[in-house]
């Protein structure tokens, strides 16, 4: 059986076809620049790659392409990408008339994301008309959250007219990373307590009570919680008053400001970890600092997970930075001995799965995340319920 899945952004569209009888990519790609003079689609079969560059005046345009470039005919499902699913989905769902009016009603709170989502929506069901379409949310896996940890201590009428709460983000990626931990420390995952931390262009760290999400840094939108690449994760919410008042800047530069000129870059020109931690090697003190801000960040949230949560197996990095650099993990890890997490630097050193001391009572593991295959295994679920009916 095979699985498309499709992650659409305002001017992408990324895409991996899975043979599902043993996971494996048959074909992946990436069109870019969509909208712009001109575009690049780079696709990938085996070990060939095709480029082709020309423009793609919409999704629609750019899709017609990649379905050409698929060969494969025999699709059973698609598999979208949805980044906010609000309140209402707490798990991936069949997509039809009465959920994409659900993800609309979502897009004040994801003005950037849900729009370019339904569009992929739109242009997939339409080249793919006679398959189902599986939505799978960012959100979903952390409905779970109790209210407690949710609500921000705004009048409760905002949360109750409004929707403002907290949501969190890379919930596909927090439940993949659970489900691969289960596997390897042969626990199942109602019964695992992990700190689970995905640290790529964006980054987000969650506390997993029993195989549920009970907390998460990232908030309403994507910008709360740890430092990013660009953006600049918690801060006094009294600086963008500031920033109108003394300097005039408007709601659209503030937003900018704090989503693309932030975290990282922001401290030190760069957003890309290996060229910081390069930067830092030769002495740079800006890209020093930005790294000591960062992993103190993301410490301080150990800290409070490992106490929210009570008992804990296992802390888990994640995705670009948390699975290859050993340095950030170390510098997280570091003098949290009293809190029962050792680090074995050898390990470290090596990237291996486990990287904590044997009489650690806090295991500390590095797990690959895949976000494509669990939307591929969330869509298998869902029509293989579909044929049961
Ligand atoms: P995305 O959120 O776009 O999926 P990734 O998970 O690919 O991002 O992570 C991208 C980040 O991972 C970049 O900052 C990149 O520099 C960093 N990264 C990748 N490889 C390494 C490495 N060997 N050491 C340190 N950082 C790395």
């Amino acid at each position: 059986m095979k699985i498309l899945v499709i992650n659409t952004g305002s001017s992408s569209i990324k895409y991996q076809l899975f043979d599902m009888r043993n996971e494996s990519v048959i074909s992946s790609g990436i069109a870019e620049k969509i909208g712009e003079d001109l575009g690049i689609l780079t696709h990938k079969r085996n070990d060939k790659k095709t480029i082709i560059k020309q423009k793609f005046i919409d999704h629609k345009s750019a899709f017609h392409i990649i379905e050409k470039l698929l060969i494969d005919k025999d699709i059973s499902a698609v598999g979208h990408r949805v980044v906010h699913g609000g309140e209402k989905f707490s798990g991936s769902v069949i997509i039809d008339r009465e959920v994409i009016d659900a993800i609309k009603e979502n897009i004040p709170l994801a003005p950037l994301h849900n729009p370019s989502n339904l569009e992929g929506i739109y242009v997939a069901m339409e080249l793919f008309p006679n398959i189902p379409h599986v939505a799978v949310f960012d959100t979903a896996f952390h409905q779970t959250i109790p209210k407690k940890a949710y609500l921000y201590a705004l009048p409760y009428s905002f949360y109750d007219k409004y929707k403002i709460r907290k949501y969190g983000f890379h919930g596909t990626s927090h439940s993949y990373i659970l489900e691969k931990v289960s596997e390897y420390m042969r626990i199942p995952s109602r019964k695992l307590n992990l700190i689970t931390i995905h640290l790529g262009n964006g980054a987000s760290i969650t506390a997993i009570k029993h195989g549920c999400s009970i907390d998460t840094s990232m908030g309403m939108t994507p910008l709360e919680g740890l430092i990013m690449g660009t953006r600049c994760g918690d801060i006094d919410p009294a600086i963008p008053f500031f920033l109108m008042d003394h300097i005039n800047m408007s709601s659209d530069e503030i937003y900018k400001l704090l989503n693309q000129q932030s975290g990282l870059k922001g401290i030190c020109g760069k957003n890309d970890m290996r060229e910081i931690l390069n930067e830092a090697i030769k002495g740079d003190s800006f890209a020093q600092l930005a790294i000591q801000m960062y992993c103190y960040r993301i410490k301080k949230y150990i800290g409070a997970y490992i106490a929210i949560l009570e008992r804990v197996d296992a802390i888990v990095f994640t995705a670009g930075i948390g699975e290859n650099s050993p340095y950030i993990r170390c510098l997280c890890c570091s003098g949290l001995e009293s809190l029962g997490v050792k680090l074995d630097h050898e390990m470290n050193q090596r990237n291996r799965i486990e990287i904590s001391m044997q009489d650690s009572h806090i295991k500390v593991l590095v797990v690959p995340t895949d976000e494509e295959l669990k939307i591929a295994r969330e869509t298998m679920r869902l029509i293989s319920k579909l044929s049961h009916k």
